[in-house]
């Protein structure tokens, strides 16, 4: 029995790739070997490396100009790999503080090279996206970087900034990747760690624009050298074959859903069920997030008194439902509907919520 799984990462996927994996884990195409088992240099590997390749490029429309690179590191790895990557002899960057993964992500840069936080959103505790117009940019800066879903706090863009000045703009969209159409062109640079949206750990997906490739710092590792892993279409080092394959059977589940815009109808569909249910409640569950910044993706909300949160989890427990614990950082509940979680699982949880709130309220 599968759980309605809620958890922030590593979460949910889709069952049917999971049941796609396990037919052929023993014996992948009539190799006699499972896809783990086998060199990836072969030519089974590398054909099914450059098919995973082009679904993600046909997926979220990513132009001929930008490479996909399968790598390894995590989101957290990122946040060192995009200054020693894009800095390119520039002094600093722009970030933006939009929550607790910004911080994470300002912090590591301030390692090679100077910060300019040109919003920040802890004025009002990380519950909104401070508008363009209130950015104090730098022209001179080497990129600007944004964490588009902010995985802790729940706040996502729903528009992108136009960086009129030509600073290319970098995104962190681990927890929201393949959520919805974005227009890449926007961007630099585009990563994210797998773990969420795309498949399982251990695999970070890098789109990066090729006119910034090339300026890499000397003291970069290697496998962590856009430009290297670019020229060896990522194949430097050993990439995590398993995981790659796995997200290979994640597109393919997404092109089946109807691509990016068919699979963010349903994510809208799960939103605003989960967030009309937390606003119907009177103030028995609460989210602080703008309204038009709440995240489609993870839906932090708490409960109205702090002494019914192991109550609430029990319950869900006993009723299914896993990975709803908040982030300790912020406490109370999180639910994380990412695209592998079936607006079936959003209605038995709202369902659970409204009995909850009668029993308790
Ligand atoms: C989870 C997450 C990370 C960190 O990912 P790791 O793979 O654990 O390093 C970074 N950024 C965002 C937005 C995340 O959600």
């Amino acid at each position: 029995m599968r759980a309605y799984n809620f958890s922030a990462g590593p979460a949910a996927l889709p069952t049917p790739v999971l049941e796609r994996a396990q037919a052929e884990l023993l014996d992948y195409k009539g190799t006699g070997t499972s896809v783990m088992e086998m060199s990836h240099r072969g030519k089974v590997f590398l054909a099914l490396a450059a098919e995973v390749e082009r679904d993600l490029r046909e997926l979220m429309g990513i132009p001929s100009n930008y490479k996909v690179l399968f790598l390894q590191g995590g989101g957290k790895g990122e946040f060192s790999i995009v200054p020693l990557n894009l800095l390119r002899g520039h002094t600093s960057a722009d970030y933006v503080d939009t929550g607790h993964w910004s911080v994470q992500a300002i912090k590591e840069a301030r390692k090679y090279g100077g910060v300019n936080v040109a919003a920040c959103a802890a004025d009002k505790n990380y519950t909104y996206v401070p508008l363009e117009a209130t950015w104090k940019t730098d022209p001179n800066a080497a990129y600007r970087h944004i964490c588009t879903n902010e995985t802790i706090q729940g706040v996502e863009y729903f528009w992108m900034p136009e960086c009129a000045d030509g600073v290319p703009l970098v995104a962190d969209m681990s927890s929201h990747i393949l959520s919805r159409p974005v227009d890449v062109s926007k961007f630099g640079c585009i990563y994210g760690g797998a773990q969420k949206n795309i498949g399982p750990s251990g695999l970070t997906v890098v789109i990066v624009r090729e006119d910034l490739l090339g300026g890499a710092h000397p003291l970069t590792p290697s496998v962590f050298d856009y430009t290297q892993q670019a020229a060896s279409e990522w194949m430097l080092n050993t990439p995590p074959t398993f995981a790659v394959y796995l997200a290979g059977l994640t597109f393919k589940w997404l092109k089946q859903q109807g691509g990016l815009a068919g699979i963010e109808k349903v994510n809208i569909q799960k939103a605003s069920l989960l967030y009309a249910t937390i606003d119907a409640s009177e103030g028995f569950y609460r989210n602080g997030v703008a309204i038009a910044d709440r995240s489609r993706m993870n839906v932090p909300f708490f409960l109205h008194d702090e002494k019914l949160n192991q109550a609430f989890l029990d319950g869900a427990a006993a009723a299914g439902m896993s990975g709803l614990k908040g982030h300790k950082a912020i406490g109370g509940m999180r639910a994380s509907i990412y695209n592998a979680v079936p607006l079936a699982a959003v209605e038995v949880l709202v369902a659970y919520m409204r009995d909850f709130q009668t029993r308790h309220g």
